[in-house]
C-alpha cells in the first residue's frame, strides 16, 4: 500500500533490519506503539517536538485555531503573528515567506538567490541534507546517508550540473571553487551547523568564512536552520554563533508537528518575490491556521527554561552514552552541535562527512534493537541526531540508563557483517 512500508525513508529500518513500530499515541517524553509498548522518545518526530508530545498549550491551540476554520486562502493575522516571532528570535531575518516544509524552504532560497544574483550554481557540503530538492540531492545526509546513495535517480543531469559538492568544514575547497568558477556561484547553502550525518558542529571560523568568502564575490550565503532553528538556542544556531547568513531556513520547531516552514531573510533579497518582485513561490495551503498556531504556541512555550532543559538533557544523554559504551569497551565519540548529540563508533572526533561513513556503522543496529527492546526509541541510523525534549526527566533518564547498559553490551559484541 505504501512503498518501503513508509512515506519518509528515514522512518524504515532499512539500516537497522526489523520492523518500523506503528506509534499511536505520545504524551510529554513517551511514545505508545500499536502494541501498548512505551517509548522513551529520542527522536521527536526528527525535531519539531521540544516541549515534548501533546503539549497541552500547543494541542488547545491548533484545536481553538481548527474550529474556526481549517484554510482560507487569505493572509491571516497569525502568520504574521508568527514572521514577526521568527523576526523576533533571528536577528539577520527581516521579512519571513511561509511555506509547508523544509524542502519546499530550501527549494525556495535557492530559487531566490538565483534569481537574486542572476547567477546559477549554488555550492554544498557533503553529508549535509536539505530537503529532496532535486539539485540538492548529491551527496546528501539523513536518508540518502543512511540508504547510501550517491544522489537518486529522477534527479536529471541538467538538474544537478549547478551543484558543486564539497567537503564539510574545508573552506579552502570553498576559496578554490569561487576561483574556478568566477562570476556564476550564486550562493553556499549549508546546514548552520551539520544534523543529517550525525551532529557535526562548524569548526571554528567555519561559517563566518562562508560568509566572507561568499560575500566577497557577490553570492549569498544560505544558513538551513530547518533542523537548529528554535531548537538549539532561542534564536538557532545563530543565537550560538552570531554568524549572519542572508537567507535562511525554518522547520520542524517553528511547525510545533504540524506541516509548516519558512525561508527569509535580508528584505532587499525577499523583495524580490512575487507579488512584489519576478522571483515566483507559492502554495495553496501556505501558512495554514492550525499549523500556524501551533507552531506560534510552540514558540511562545519555548522560553529560556525550556532552551535550559533541552541543553541539560542533551548533556545528559551524550554523558550516558560515554559512561555506558566505556564500561563495555565500545570505542565511541560523544559529539554535539548546541543540544543535537550523536555517538560515532569511531576514535576520533568527525568533522566531515567521511569521517562519519569511516564510524563502526555496523555496531549500530545491534545498539538500536536492545534500546528499543528496553523501552528507548532512537533514530533508526548511525547519521542521525539524537533528538531530546524538554519533557524528559529523572524518570525518563533511569530507563535510557539501563537501556544503554544492554546496548552498549550488544554494540560491544556486535560483528562486521
Ligand atoms: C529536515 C530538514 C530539511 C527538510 O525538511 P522537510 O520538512 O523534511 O522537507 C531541510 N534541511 C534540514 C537541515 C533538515 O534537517
Amino acid at each position: 500500500m505504501v512503498p518501503g512500508g513508509v512515506n519518509s525513508p528515514v522512518r524504515a529500518f532499512n539500516s537497522v533490519g526489523g520492523t518500523p513500530r506503528f506509534m499511536v499515541r505520545g504524551e510529554g517524553p513517551y511514545l505508545w506503539d500499536a502494541d501498548d509498548n512505551r517509548y522513551v522518545d529520542l527522536v521527536s518526530s526528527w525535531g519539531p517536538m521540544i516541549l515534548g508530545h501533546a503539549h497541552p498549550a500547543v494541542v488547545s491551540a491548533a484545536r481553538e485555531a481548527a474550529v474556526h476554520g481549517l484554510s482560507f486562502g487569505t493572509p491571516t493575522l497569525g502568520e504574521v503573528e508568527l514572521a514577526e516571532e521568527i523576526i523576533a528570535r533571528v536577528a539577520p531575518v527581516e521579512q519571513v515567506r511561509l511555506v509547508n516544509s523544509g524542502t519546499e524552504a530550501t527549494m525556495s532560497a535557492i530559487r531566490l538567490a538565483r534569481g537574486f544574483t542572476g547567477r546559477a550554481k549554488i555550492i554544498k557540503f557533503a553529508g549535509c541534507y536539505h530537503g529532496h530538492v532535486d539539485a540538492l540531492l548529491a551527496e546528501a545526509g539523513s536518508g540518502v546517508a543512511t540508504l547510501g546513495l550517491p544522489t537518486s535517480p529522477g534527479v536529471t543531469g541538467a538538474q544537478a550540473a549547478d551543484t558543486i559538492v564539497l567537503p564539510y568544514n574545508d573552506l579552502d575547497a570553498v576559496r578554490k571553487s569561487f576561483a574556478d568558477n568566477p562570476d556564476s556561484i550564486a550562493a553556499i547553502i549549508t546546514e548552520a551547523a551539520a544534523g543529517n550525518m550525525g551532529a557535526v558542529a562548524p569548526v571554528e571560523g567555519f561559517n563566518a568564512g562562508l560568509k566572507e568568502i561568499a560575500h566577497e564575490h557577490g553570492a549569498l550565503l544560505i544558513m538551513d536552520e530547518v533542523m537548529t532553528g528554535f531548537r538549539v538556542s532561542k534564536a538557532g544556531w545563530f543565537g550560538l554563533e552570531g554568524v549572519a547568513g542572508d537567507l535562511y531556513t525554518f522547520g520542524k520547531v517553528m511547525s510545533g508537528g504540524l506541516p509548516a516552514a519558512a525561508f527569509g531573510g535580508r528584505a532587499d533579497v525577499m523583495a524580490k518575490l512575487a507579488p512584489g518582485g519576478p522571483v515566483y513561490q507559492a502554495g495553496t495551503l501556505s501558512g495554514n491556521p492550525v499549523a500556524v498556531a501551533a507552531g506560534l504556541a510552540t514558540l511562545r512555550a519555548a522560553d529560556d527554561a525550556v532552551y535550559a532543559a533541552l541543553d541539560t538533557n542533551a548533556k545528559r544523554l551524550g554523558d550516558l552514552f560515554d559512561r555506558s559504551l566505556t564500561e563495555a569497551g565500545v570505542t565511541h565519540t560523544v559529539q554535539y552541535a548546541g543540544n543535537l548529540v550523536s555517538v560515532f563508533f569511531s576514535d576520533s572526533p568527525v568533522t566531515n562527512y567521511p569521517g562519519a561513513q569511516a564510524s563502526e556503522t555496523w555496531r549500530f543496529p545491534a545498539f538500536f534493537h536492545a534500546l528499543l527492546d528496553n523501552g528507548v526509541y532512537a533514530p533508526p541510523s548511525a547519521y542521525e541526531a539524537w533528538f531530546v525534549n524538554a519533557a524528559m526527566g529523572d524518570a525518563e533518564f533511569e530507563i535510557i540508563e539501563s537501556a544503554l547498559r544492554v546496548a552498549a553490551r550488544a554494540a560491544a559484541e556486535a560483528v562486521q557483517a
